[in-house]
């Protein structure tokens, strides 16, 4: 059977994603923006999300990684 989470084009980890949920806000973007831009785009919106990234390795997220990289 194929692996379900990787057809749709929503994020696997977007239902716990304090980005997704819009728990943790990003300076001057929009919720909107970013889950266009990252979440709800497929692989290869995730691919650029750094917090995906560290999800998808199986390391520990820090609580305030965002799709963009902490400077
Ligand atoms: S793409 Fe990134 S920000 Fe969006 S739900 Fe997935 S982990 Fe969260």
């Amino acid at each position: 059977m194929v692996n379900q989470r990787h057809l749709g084009k929503l994020c696997p980890f977007a239902k716990e994603c304090p980005v997704y949920q819009e728990e943790l806000l990003i300076d001057k973007i929009s919720p909107f923006l970013i889950k266009n831009v990252f979440c709800n785009r497929g692989q290869k919106g995730w691919k650029n999300c750094e917090r995906f990234k560290i999800a998808d390795t199986g390391q520990e997220i820090p609580a305030t990684a965002t799709p963009y990289k902490q400077s």
